[in-house]
């Protein structure tokens, strides 16, 4: 039997949980609160009771442009400056800071948008610092080369120079370790960022910015404007001084900044979403294959681009991984996000909470029958208790669609060409997983699935210098690894007579 204590365990360790909100962490709130005084601002909310948290600036175009040009004149000036040893110093010394804070750079997440705080501790604090460690080694490796040329007079080389001032916009469900995906690449390859997180998370992407600068990064090389997309986030990515964009959010926003970059012959890279496959065959550990697949559906309430939302599993062990997953959903314990009992929190607001609902719902007038879940009986906030959607056609939203929510569902398949068409056959093409024991099989599978990663016999993993992202309408171009320095470099040859 699963208890909620294995759920604790097999999700990610609970660490340092505090038991309410830090004094630091309610005194930057107050001081985001009144710099959002003066002008047009917008609600934040805390989705475990859909009270007001804090107001942020809604910054209008004229303000984007004073912050775009004061990037500029940084980036030309002091950080141009900065030499390679001295750009990987700022960047541990980040990392230091991030680690001192990481509480309360937890907490800032946890509250805007609802998930548990131990796993944000543990897992997004953990890995945004992981991104300046991994990223202040590249300054130093950044090479141009020497090209052969046909006169011995003359000497040919290349370098390697920053864009400039890159754009950086990021999503609600990872905003600190979104935010340090992006700018920890860019300042490494020399370029300065400014950031427009979610309108819904903007506290830690602020208060990052703030430990920029307590690093030794030069003022105005990492900037942020809090605010709307289709206000605040066109107003930036349009700037003319903005060279490259890097974009993490739903595919229907990137396809329209790529549209728009593309009129304006900017370089853009594009993190979009996932209906990730995990597949299971009879010869995998059943048990651990049916528990992670329950963990990755689940974790962070299913709002994570690369949740397994979408078992297919071969008939022969439907039933058997059926009753572990059933287990598992049991087990959870929902509740807010400072509770440190809480396995799962909210979703972020009310809004996408009836849109994951409404997906359930039309399943449910669908072939599939829901096992569990639906929308939570908590009073208050924005919950919605793990669902499990069994057998819905191929054909129907809920297994085409990225619902973004605590949404699983279970397709069963029979054999190998079967699977294949049927997990190529979305329009994504973000993860997979894959449970067997046969190698050969792990081979040809990972092969032939059109997916950005595979993980096999595991699931979730992540890591600064594994490269990081999708094929078709799940994106372009990669975050994490060497990729992501190149992406934020232009290459400049100099040929000398
Ligand atoms: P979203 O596309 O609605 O918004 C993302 C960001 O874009 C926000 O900051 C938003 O304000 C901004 N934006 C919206 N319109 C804009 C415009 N016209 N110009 C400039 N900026 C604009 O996405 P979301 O709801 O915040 O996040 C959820 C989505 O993010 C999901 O689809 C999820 O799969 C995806 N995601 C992908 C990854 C990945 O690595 N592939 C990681 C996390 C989230």
């Amino acid at each position: 039997t699963i208890t909620s204590s294995d759920v604790q365990e097999h999700a990610f360790e609970q660490r340092r949980t505090q038991p309410g909100a830090l004094p630091e962490v309610e005194a930057f709130i107050a001081e985001v609160e009144s710099r959002a005084a003066k002008g047009e601002r917008i609600a934040s909310l805390d989705p475990a009771t859909g009270q007001l948290l804090v107001h942020v600036a809604e910054t209008n175009a004229e303000e984007v442009d004073r912050t775009v040009r004061h990037a500029h004149d940084a980036f030309t000036g002091s950080w141009k400056r900065f030499s390679p040893f001295e750009r990987e110093r700022v960047l541990h010394r980040l990392a230091d800071l991030m680690e001192q804070h990481a509480t309360e750079l937890a907490q800032y997440d946890a509250l805007e948008s609802g998930k548990p705080v131990g796993y944000v501790e543990a897992v997004d604090v953990a890995l945004a610092v992981e991104q300046f460690r991994y990223y202040a080694g590249w300054p130093t490796k950044i090479l141009g080369s020497v090209v052969p040329v046909a006169s011995a007079d003359h000497l040919v080389y290349t370098k390697k120079d920053p864009l400039g001032v890159v754009a950086a916009i990021t999503p609600w469900n990872f905003p600190l370790c979104q935010a340090a995906i992006k700018i920890a690449p860019a300042l490494a390859a020399g370029n300065a960022v400014v950031i427009k997180p979610s309108e819904l998370t903007s506290l830690s992407t602020l208060r990052l910015a703030e430990l920029a600068v307590e690093a030794g990064v030069p003022e105005g090389v990492v900037s942020v404007v809090t605010g709307r997309g289709e206000t605040t986030g066109a107003a930036l990515t349009s700037h003319p001084l903005v060279r490259g964009i890097t974009f993490t959010g739903s595919d229907r926003v990137g396809r329209q900044l790529a549209a728009e970059a593309g009129a304006a012959l900017k370089p853009i890279s594009l993190e979009l979403g996932g209906k990730n496959p995990n597949i299971i065959f009879p010869d995998a550990d059943v048990q651990k294959a049916a528990t992670a697949a329950a963990v990755t559906a689940f974790f962070y309430s299913g709002q994570v681009c690369f949740a397994g939302s979408r078992v297919l599993v071969h008939r022969d062990v439907r039933d058997d991984v059926l009753d572990v997953i059933h287990q598992y959903t049991d087990a959870i314990v929902v509740g807010p996000s400072l509770d440190s009992a809480s396995t799962m929190g909210p979703l972020v607001s009310a809004q996408h909470r009836d849109k994951v609902n409404s997906y359930v719902e039309q399943a449910r007038r669908g072939a599939a029958s829901i096992t569990r879940g639906g929308i939570s009986s908590r009073d208050g906030g924005f919950f919605y208790d793990p669902t499990i959607v069994l057998d819905p056609t191929d054909a129907e939203a809920v297994t085409t669609d990225e619902i973004f929510g605590p949404v699983l569902i279970v397709q069963t398949f029979d054999d190998d060409d079967d699977l294949i068409a049927r997990a190529n056959a979305s329009r994504y093409g973000l993860t997979a997983g894959l449970w067997t024991s046969d190698v050969t099989r792990v081979h040809s599978i990972a092969d032939r699935l059109e997916v950005g990663r595979v993980w096999v016999n595991t699931y979730a993993d992540w890591a600064a210098n594994a490269p990081w992202g999708g094929s078709k309408q799940s994106g372009l171009g990669r975050d994490c690894g060497p990729d992501a320095v190149e992406k934020f470099l232009e290459t400049k040859t100099v040929w000398v007579g």
